[in-house]
């Protein structure tokens, strides 16, 4: 019997990536049902055709950052599932430019999409958490919510969850939700394609490990937090980064 039998999760970017990878390694431990909340519907239904020969999981199209999106995705998932155990707000993007020529919109965008999106999927899921007396949400922040050069929107949406998430895990551990942050380092996705190899140089030498992960060394971290194993464990910060002091 694997560590989640029995369980119903939704994984918000599941599609590809890291999300991916999370779907993936809880699929490994039985989860009983699963739904991927996806912008990329066409990628996460390619994903479900690859690791998924039962059928325990389905996609839903959403866009997080709208809240009527995302109210609607819910009604659906409600329609599939009996119940979410496990959230993991994943589903992230950059938009990144130097203060000077940030574009507001790109701004907006990054904070409706990481921070917005994370709180609009939290409030779908924590009634029934509550009134079960239990659950378990998973935030993924970044080791960039300290501040990063050309990246003044997406650290401020990371540090923005810290905060989120930290209430979030106080207000509902009395009804035995916890409530975590994952902060990835760098990791080898889609996400990282638009970065200049003398960028990724320079966050390379950052790193005691001297490399970047890929999203299956992240995954057994969230099948830990998504797990009775932690029990005991809310309000707190795990960061896979390789040793990176940032
Ligand atoms: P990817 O871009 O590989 O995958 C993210 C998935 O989320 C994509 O399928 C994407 O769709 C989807 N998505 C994007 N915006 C929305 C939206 N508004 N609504 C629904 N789905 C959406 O990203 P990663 O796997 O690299 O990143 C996952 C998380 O990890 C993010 O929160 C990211 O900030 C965080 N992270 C990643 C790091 C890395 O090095 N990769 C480092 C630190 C943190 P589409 O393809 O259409 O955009």
């Amino acid at each position: 019997m694997g560590k989640l039998s029995g369980k119903y999760a939704v994984v918000t970017g599941g599609g590809q990536g890291i999300g991916r990878a999370i779907v993936e390694a809880y699929l490994k431990e039985d989860i009983a049902g699963l739904v991927i909340i996806d912008y990329n519907v066409e990628v996460a239904n390619k994903t479900k055709v690859e690791i998924d020969p039962d059928g325990r999981i389905t996609v839903v199209s959403c866009d997080i950052s709208s809240r009527e999106s995302v109210e609607t995705a819910f009604q659906e998932v409600f329609k599939v599932l009996p119940q979410v155990d496990i959230l993991v707000n994943n589903a992230g993007i950059t938009r990144d430019a130097m203060l000077h020529k940030m574009k507001y919109e790109d701004f907006a965008r990054v904070l409706h999409t990481n921070l917005f999106g994370g709180f609009s999927c939290t409030q779908m899921v924590a009634p029934g958490m509550r009134e079960r007396n239990y659950g378990k949400i998973v935030f993924i922040g970044s080791i960039n919510s300290y501040g990063q050069i050309g990246q003044s929107n997406y650290a401020a949406s990371k540090a923005g969850i810290l905060g989120l998430a930290k209430s979030n895990a106080k207000e509902l551990a009395k009804h035995n939700v916890t409530v975590n942050v994952i902060e990835p380092g760098y990791i080898k996705t889609d996400m990282l394609k638009t970065v200049p190899e003398k960028i990724i140089s320079t966050w390379l030498d950052l790193i005691p490990m001297h490399r970047m992960a890929d999203p299956s060394e992240l995954a057994p971290v969230a099948v830990f937090l998504a797990s009775d194993d932690s029990s005991f464990v809310t309000g707190n910060v795990i960061r896979v980064c390789g040793g990176a002091k940032m």
